[in-house]
């Protein structure tokens, strides 16, 4: 949905004393996720008494805009490890919401990225969620929500922005389908060789972000601006970690495909596929399995993504595992 819709969602929630204790934005953290975070924020602390609306020119408003509001906490990855610590929720967000707003109404914590949670600190914003504080807001913004622990994604109430979601990048797309379209999990070999090919494609997604983190230096330095490594670093991880999400991303597709054909028989019933060029494929694979089965794939898929990107577990004993299991 859009952020306009979403908002009003939010609106009526809060006109109604009906806020939750957390919302799950799934958006960009640096687009129109921020900007639902934002807009949030404004309604629950413009100082313009009974508005629906945020006026968004009083002080708490442009405060909020400026990520300066004293009744707001902001809580991103440092871009050096790019990971959201037990040291940062311990330490930062926990006793800033174990304490009192400043001007005695909501106050807002919002964490961007919120994906990069790793299972500790996953654990410890968990506990807190489990009683949480009164008249406190906390806004997870992330464009992975499958990275979240799932049970902090049961804690929040989910706000999807992702519009009609936008094909994942190519050239990966069509090296998914390719790999894919020769999967078959009948034999080890066969698995071997998906999983080989797949671990091969990730080396393939580092280099690709080295090179255009590489020209985003050269373009800095032109301009005589200076880059640590650590920045440095945190664009290549970031840059890849971007692209393998589409990469994953069309990894299900695939097997969104094989599960329609599964609970149509072969008929897509005028439901479009994602890899219409691959529907012999699919189709083959559809036949293989049964409907409860292949919703399962999805799963195995979201799990498989988890342990590499969560638990930072080796592609090349990940891949094996699960190609053995997905049909
Ligand atoms: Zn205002």
């Amino acid at each position: 949905m859009k952020v306009e819709e979403a908002f009003e969602i939010v609106e009526a929630a809060y006109t109604s004393k009906r806020m939750p204790h957390a919302y799950l934005v799934v958006g960009s953290p640096r687009g129109e996720g921020l900007d639902l975070a934002e807009k949030t924020a404004a309604l629950l602390l413009c100082e313009a008494a009974d508005v629906k609306h945020p006026c968004l020119r009083c002080d708490d408003c442009l405060n909020v805009q400026e990520h300066k509001h004293s009744d707001t906490f902001w809580l991103e990855p440092e871009s050096k490890s790019r990971v959201i610590t037990m040291e940062d929720v311990r330490e930062t967000l926990l006793p800033w919401a174990a304490k009192s707003s400043y001007a005695g109404g909501w106050k807002i914590g919002i964490m961007l990225f919120a994906d990069r949670l790793n299972d500790n600190s996953g654990n410890a914003f968990l506990k807190m969620l489990e009683e949480p504080p009164e008249e406190t807001l906390f806004l997870l913004v992330t464009s992975s929500p499958d990275s979240l622990l799932p049970t902090v994604i049961s804690r929040c109430q989910r706000l999807d922005l992702n519009v009609g979601r936008t094909p994942p990048a190519e050239p990966w797309r069509s090296e998914v389908g390719k790999i894919m379209a020769d999967h078959s999990n009948t034999s080890a070999l066969r698995v071997m060789s998906t999983s080989g090919r797949m671990v091969s494609l990730f080396d393939d997604i580092k280099k690709e972000s080295e090179k255009s983190a590489k020209e985003r230096l050269k373009q800095i330095l032109e301009m005589d601006m200076e880059v640590d490594d650590d920045t440095y670093n945190a664009w290549i991880s970031a840059g890849a970690k971007e692209i393998r999400a589409a990469v994953f991303e069309s990894i299900r597709d695939w097997y969104r495909d094989v599960m329609v054909l599964s609970s149509t028989g072969g008929e897509t019933d005028g439901i479009p596929l994602f890899f219409p060029e691959y529907k012999d494929a699919t189709t083959a694979a559809a036949e293989r399995t049964n409907p409860q089965r292949a919703v399962q794939n999805i799963t195995f898929v979201d799990n498989m993504e988890r342990q590499v990107e969560v638990r930072n577990m080796r592609e090349d004993l990940v891949f094996p595992y699960w190609f053995t299991w997905l049909r």
